[in-house]
C-alpha cells in the first residue's frame, strides 16, 4: 500500500535546471577553466554541489578538491544561480501535488540543493506542502552521500513516517537520482523534462518515464492505485 510520494526539486518541482547548468558553465568553466558543456551538468543533476565539483577536479586535475576549495566553488556557482532571479514552478507540479494530498498520501522532498533561497521558495509555489518535517536536503546528506547514494531516498522514507521503500513512489528527473531511489529500493517515475534521451532515464532503472509534469498530473492517481495492487502480490 503506497502511502507517501517523495519528489525531487530542481526539474521536478522547478523549472530550474536551464539555470543550473547556465550556473555551473560560468563558473566551473569560464572561472576556474576547467573543460566542460552545458549539457553536462543534466547527468550530474541531482548529485550535491561538493560531490559534482569534486568529480570534475578528480577527472581533469587528478586529486580531490579541498574543502575550502569545493565550498567556494559551491558558493560562487550558488551566488550566479541567484543572480537569475526566480526559477518558474514545473507546469503541471502543483497538480500532481494536489491530487497526491488528495490521496491521503504523505508528500516528502528530497534534494541535493542546498540553497536556501530555492528551498525557502518552495513554500511560495506551494504553500502549506512541505515544512522542515517532510524535507531532505542537501545539507541533510554527509558529503559522498549525495545522489546516486540512496541515502538521501533512504532519509526521505524515514521523514515519510519510518515507511518500507514498497509504501512509496519517488518521482525524479535525472538519471542520477533515478539510480539513487531505485538503489533504495523505491518504485520511480522519471518526467523527462529536460533535454535527455528518454532511454538514459530507463536505463538508469526508471519504473516509468514520463515527459512532463502535466502527463504525471493526469496518470497519478492511476499509477498510485496500480502500485497499490500490485504490493499485495509482492508483484516486483
Ligand atoms: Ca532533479
Amino acid at each position: 500500500m503506497v502511502k507517501a510520494f517523495l519528489f525531487d526539486m530542481d526539474g521536478v518541482l522547478f523549472d530550474s535546471m536551464k539555470h543550473h547548468a547556465e550556473a555551473w558553465y560560468k563558473v566551473m568553466g569560464e572561472r576556474y577553466g576547467f573543460t566542460c558543456d552545458r549539457s553536462e551538468f543534466y547527468l550530474y543533476e541531482g548529485s550535491t554541489g561538493g560531490q559534482t565539483i569534486d568529480a570534475f577536479f578528480v577527472e581533469q586535475k587528478g586529486r580531490h578538491a579541498t574543502d575550502d576549495e569545493w565550498r567556494q566553488i559551491y558558493k560562487e556557482k550558488s551566488d550566479v544561480f541567484a543572480s537569475f532571479g526566480e526559477a518558474l514552478p514545473m507546469a503541471g507540479a502543483a497538480d500532481v501535488l494536489r491530487k497526491v494530498g488528495e490521496m491521503g498520501l504523505t508528500r516528502v522532498l528530497v534534494t541535493g540543493s542546498g540553497q536556501a533561497s530555492l528551498i525557502g521558495r518552495l513554500d511560495k509555489a506551494y504553500p502549506g506542502v512541505f515544512d522542515d518535517a517532510h524535507m531532505v536536503t542537501g545539507n541533510d546528506c554527509p558529503i559522498g552521500k549525495g545522489k546516486p547514494h540512496p541515502y538521501p531516498y533512504l532519509k526521505g522514507l524515514e521523514k515519510a513516517g519510518n515507511i518500507s521503500p514498497e509504501e512509496a513512489i519517488v518521482v525524479e528527473n535525472a538519471p542520477l537520482g533515478v539510480r539513487a531511489a531505485k538503489t533504495a529500493g523505491i518504485f520511480t517515475v522519471a518526467v523527462n523534462t529536460g533535454p535527455l534521451d528518454p532511454q538514459v532515464l530507463k536505463d538508469a532503472g526508471a519504473d516509468i518515464v514520463l515527459g512532463s509534469m502535466s502527463e504525471l498530473a493526469e496518470k497519478v492517481v492511476a499509477i498510485a492505485s496500480s502500485h497499490r495492487d500490485t504490493d499485495t502480490s509482492h508483484g516486483h
